[in-house]
């Protein structure tokens, strides 16, 4: 796989000049500006994309562990992932992390998927070799809200700056579709989500998914679920976070 500098320079371009348009058109005080600044230029985001002080992580879900006990208590007592091989991440979800999200996806500074995808590349490049990268779908009110999608634009930039290959098999239900079942239909776990399209070629591939935060692991394992039946040899995940 050729990571060829060209796109990292490319990269930097638009950042720069995302930095040079907003100090003529936007309106956001010069502290903020800065901020933004160190986020986009400092090789660790300003310490949003920080790894983690443990070099130990649970095999299964990757969340870190004080020791080198293989797996976490939660993975070895009641585990969420089955058909998802494992999950993988930049760093926890701690209160930089939470301010970067709430920068790029309520205040809509969309050039933050810049740095994450870059991030997000390396993070592949340590873990992944050659695989198809499967992001996971917003749902449908949130596009029309933001008018954009972080996971989206990740997947975007990963595919035509990094070159990785992204396969789009996934959609997400529509909760207006949810709203017609019973109570106990919405509270119940096995409620679906997401839904695979329509002649999605993957059978025998191996993928992995990516997105922004890895809470309880149940969305990841859903999706993974639905690719396997469609016959996905193997899925592991990717995600910037885990809470
Ligand atoms: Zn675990």
């Amino acid at each position: 796989m050729k990571t060829n500098s060209f796109y990292i320079f490319l990269m930097r371009s638009v950042k720069f000049l995302f930095l040079v348009l907003m100090d003529f058109l936007s309106d956001s005080s010069d502290e903020e500006k800065e901020n933004l600044k160190d986020i986009l230029f400092t090789p660790d985001g300003k310490g949003v994309f920080e790894m983690l002080k443990s070099p130990y992580i649970c095999f299964r879900c990757g969340r870190a562990l004080s020791d080198d006990f293989g797996f976490c208590t939660d993975c070895l007592s009641r585990p969420v992932f089955f058909s998802l091989t494992y999950a993988r991440h930049i760093t926890a979800y701690g209160k930089k992390q939470r301010q970067f999200i709430n920068q790029w996806k309520f205040k809509r500074n969309r050039i933050f998927a810049v740095s994450a995808a870059e991030k997000m590349f390396h993070a592949y490049k340590e873990n992944f070799k050659d695989l198809a990268v499967v992001p996971v779908p917003p749902r449908k009110e949130r596009l029309i809200s933001a008018g954009f999608d972080c996971v989206n634009d990740m997947a975007f930039i990963l595919k035509w700056c990094f070159r990785l290959k992204v396969l789009t098999p996934l959609i997400r239900i529509d909760s207006e579709e949810q709203k017609y079942k019973s109570f106990a239909g919405r509270t119940d776990k096995s409620r679906k989500r997401y839904a695979l399209k329509k002649n999605s070629k993957i059978r025998q591939q191996t993928v992995v998914l990516i997105d922004d935060i890895m809470t309880t692991g149940g969305t990841l394992e859903e999706c993974a679920a639905l690719l396997k039946s469609a016959g996905v040899k193997e899925v592991y995940a990717l995600t910037l976070f885990y809470a």
